[in-house]
């Protein structure tokens, strides 16, 4: 990692601190052009917008997804205090970001937290009903 990566990701963590002093979970995350000139910045806000999907990988991705032309968010790196949730990590492959580095491990932020805190999946039961359900989508990706 170079030292302008480093200094990258040193200030998603400047985020995650400033997300935690806001009174929301401890995560930050920032978008860069390939010559590290910062593009976008997002803290997690999940508790003060009372929205579960407030975290910052996710809101940068929509906003790379709105804002940049393909090419160009194809061009961009993702620096983030901790590695993307599975939410994020699919807002992130749909908005064609180029990379993502990130400081934490989804092990490591288990680690530091109090066992049994983590989510589960709800339970699912599929696939179902395929003749009426491939309706709509037959013929859309051509
Ligand atoms: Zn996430």
């Amino acid at each position: 990692m170079t030292q302008t990566e480093e200094k990258l990701l040193r200030r998603a963590i400047e985020l995650a601190a400033e997300a935690r002093t806001g009174g929301n979970p401890p995560f930050g995350s920032l978008l860069a052009a390939p010559d590290g000139t910062i593009l976008a910045e997002e803290r997690n806000s999940s508790l003060t917008d009372r929205d579960i999907t407030a975290h910052p990988e996710l809101k940068l991705a929509r906003w790379a997804a709105r804002e940049l032309e393909p090419e160009v968010a194809a061009t961009t790196t993702m620096y983030t205090s901790c590695q993307p949730c599975g939410m994020c990590a699919g807002a992130i492959a749909r908005s064609g970001l180029g990379r993502v580095v990130y400081a934490l491990s989804g092990d490591q932020l288990n680690g530091l937290k109090p066992p049994g805190t983590g989510f589960t999946d709800a339970p699912s039961e599929g696939p179902a009903l395929y003749d009426e359900a491939r309706v709509p989508v037959e013929g859309y990706y051509t």
